[in-house]
């Protein structure tokens, strides 16, 4: 019997471009054909022949509790019976910003958007209307959403596509990104005294999770800081994916530096379309209305999708919250790099928070180069073993992988037992 999922995704590559809605759904890294889903629930969902998985993608952030969290589901409920969206301000915007300024101090001022590319893009803008400066700082295998001055040797989708930059992005708008290496300090110095008065920005993921996860080396972002204030330039952490998915106070909270603007997206929208860009107040006034730098938009702040926010903001303040996700991810990565270990498979692992890497390599990377140097045929036969026992990891050996609060011992067993098995017969 021909199965729905493929009859699906041949009729859906006649309507969509590549039958999916986002490159990287549709495991040209990893081969085969993907998974459509219908359900989730928890720490688990099921495809569209009824086949369930235990997800460790959890759509690529956001579902920190897990699919379908029955209070975040209510939350949803309520505020679409009293309205879609307004176009108009509402108080629970007010809430949920306070939430943000309180919880995130680099924070003072902050504006909704729906996806993080939004985010990204406009806190760019932002940079380069305060600072009155054009060339922008950004490195490689970082991905900051698909805006043209950003998609410029990205991770992610851009990375498993081995198609660094995107076509269609002019060559004089790419031309004002400079690209460096990850965790390379010398060539941040080294560009600094090239063109520090000439640079506006400086975009970086905190923690790197968009070429699998390159944690910053401890001196790396310090010295960003460093350097942006000395230059006057602004410092843009993006934590589109490591807001609240590595600790509550964000990266910047765990490594104790202070961006002069951040960009919020996944965990804040609570699995519905949000995200956000925020800072200090002097550059966040530059923003239209009161400001000269232009930025809108006709979803922004949508009741629905800041119901889901607050819900899960509210929900992942429970005490020991954090500490709970954290030892279970690390329970999951130890627990299959020990299974690896067993059986001579060179294999490595690290976690921060609620997000994970899996290296197919002797030593954890550090840096793109050691990233593009891990094994990624082994991931490939790992990944579809691993579909077939019905774990889902992503179908990519360039991305993390989130745990929620909804992975118990039963799903942390499951998977160790198939990652075991898959193993052995290695
Ligand atoms: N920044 C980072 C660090 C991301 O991981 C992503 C998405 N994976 C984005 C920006 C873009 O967000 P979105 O897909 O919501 O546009």
């Amino acid at each position: 019997m021909t199965s729905r999922n493929h009859l699906l995704f041949e009729q859906s590559q006649q309507y969509i471009p590549g039958g999916v809605n986002s490159p990287v759904r549709a495991f040209k890294s990893v081969g085969g054909e993907p998974v459509f889903f219908q359900r989730g629930e928890g720490a688990y969902f099921w495809d569209a022949d009824g086949k369930s998985y235990i997800d460790y993608v959890g759509s690529w952030g956001p579902l920190i509790l897990g699919h379908a969290h029955p209070e975040v589901v209510k939350a949803v409920h309520i505020a679409a019976q009293n309205g879609l969206t307004f176009g108009a301000p509402t108080e629970a915007e007010l809430e949920i910003a306070k939430l943000i300024c309180q919880l995130v101090p680099s924070i003072e001022q902050v504006r909704l958007v729906s996806s993080g590319t939004e985010a990204g893009m406009s806190a760019i803008r932002l940079a380069r209307g305060f600072t009155g400066r054009s060339k922008i700082i950004k490195f490689e295998g970082c991905y900051h959403g698909h805006d043209d001055s950003l998609l410029v040797k990205a991770g992610s989708g851009a990375l498993t596509f081995g198609n660094p930059s995107s076509a269609g992005v002019p060559a004089e708008t790419a031309g004002h990104t400079i690209v460096l290496d990850y965790n390379d300090i010398a060539s941040i110095d080294a560009a600094f005294n090239q063109w520090g008065k000439e640079i506006a920005a400086v975009i970086v993921e905190p923690v790197a999770g968009n070429m699998n996860l390159v944690a910053p080396r401890t001196d790396f972002l310090t010295r960003l800081r460093a350097l942006c204030t000395q230059n006057g330039s602004v410092l843009i952490f993006d934590e589109v994916m490591t807001g609240f998915r590595v600790g509550l106070g964000c990266a910047q909270g765990l490594y104790q530096i202070k961006p002069d603007l951040t960009t919020l997206g996944k965990v804040i929208g609570g699995g519905m379309p949000m995200a956000a860009f925020g800072g200090r107040r002097d550059i966040m006034q530059c923003l239209a209305p009161l400001g000269p730098v232009y930025q809108a938009g006709t979803l922004s702040g949508n009741p629905v999708a800041v119901a889901a926010g607050l819900a899960t903001l509210k929900l992942i303040q429970a005490p020991g919250f954090y500490d709970k996700l954290s030892n279970r991810t690390q329970q999951l990565v130890d627990g299959i790099a020990i299974k690896a270990r067993n059986h001579g498979v060179d294999f490595c692992t690290q976690f921060i928070g609620g997000m994970f890497g899996l290296y197919f390599s002797k030593k954890i990377p550090g840096s793109f180069a050691e990233v593009m140097q891990c094994d990624k045929t082994a991931f490939n036969r790992f990944f579809h073993a691993m579909l077939e026992e019905g774990i889902y990891f992503a179908p990519s050996a360039f991305e993390a992988g989130f745990v929620s609060s909804a992975h118990g011992d039963n799903e942390l067993d499951k998977t160790l037992y198939a990652a075991d098995k898959i193993f052995k017969n290695w």
